[in-house]
């Protein structure tokens, strides 16, 4: 799929592709001035990472997160928003070194660190690494490091700056409907989604196979119905005038 898929900036709810959110948050008029405007003495750095599936790019993040998180507050964050179904093992790979969520000793090679690891210990700005949840069905995401800055600490580790806009997925049995629902085995030809109405015209054994649609990687992939604390649709802190919408 092409690259067309915007999203909001959570400071001025300006509308951009993936390709161009980076650059914006970095100059963001708005968002330069809410955090000059941060009061208090402690100061901590964050990364803005920019987060995306691998193999499909209308799936992307941008968060800001503390240096003093960990991999696990990260793995945390990504199992919420985008992955979560089973509790499966997921792992970081970072300048070839593998992160796991539970690592154990096999007896072959080193064994893999685990997640407790701050970030300003193994991340730095320009580099991009890999991570992986779920070592059978996988879901693999690319996380790159955009930028670092120093600024007053807040409250929350993390904060969600941009996501992309629910992808509009229309039905493949009528065409008219958007889908509701997915086929998790008919999906891999393109024709496995379903409106409400369509939905009826499966039979039973069909029926067991549907997985809500949802804005994640990981939809219609083993369980996943979506999450149950992240809407599908990121809301800026404003929405911009109608006149400035493209
Ligand atoms: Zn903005
Ligand atoms: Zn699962
Ligand atoms: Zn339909």
């Amino acid at each position: 799929m092409e690259q067309k898929i915007k999203g909001k900036c959570k400071y001025c709810g300006a509308e951009y592709t993936i390709g161009y959110m980076g650059k914006h948050l970095k100059s963001c008029r708005m968002r330069q001035s809410k955090l000059s405007s941060e009061k208090g003495t402690k100061k901590c750095g964050y990364f803005l990472l920019k987060i995306y599936a691998k193999y499909d790019r209308d799936y992307w993040l941008f968060i800001e997160i503390s240096e003093n998180a960990t991999l696990m507050n990260l793995d945390d964050f990504l199992r919420d928003i985008w992955l979560e179904c089973c509790g499966h093992l997921s792992a970081f790979e970072i300048d070839g070194i593998s992160y796991e969520v539970a690592p154990y000793d096999d007896g072959f090679g080193e064994p893999a660190e685990d997640m407790n690891h701050k970030l300003k210990t193994v991340l730095r700005t320009g580099m991009t690494f890999d991570y992986e949840y779920d070592f059978g069905s996988t879901t693999e995401l690319k996380i790159s490091v955009e930028d670092y800055r120093i600024g007053t600490q807040k409250k929350e580790k993390l904060t969600i700056l941009s996501r992309n806009n629910p992808p509009v997925i229309m039905c493949s049995n009528c065409g008219k409907k958007p889908a509701a629902a997915v086929h998790a085995e008919y999906m891999w030809d393109g024709d496995g989604f379903f409106c409400e109405d369509c939905i009826k015209t499966l039979d039973d054994d069909e029926q067991e196979f549907l997985l809500d649609v949802c804005n994640s990687p990981r939809m219609g992939v083993c369980a996943y119905n979506g999450s149950d604390i992240y809407p599908d649709q990121f809301v800026p802190d404003v929405e911009p005038p109608a006149s400035k919408k493209s």
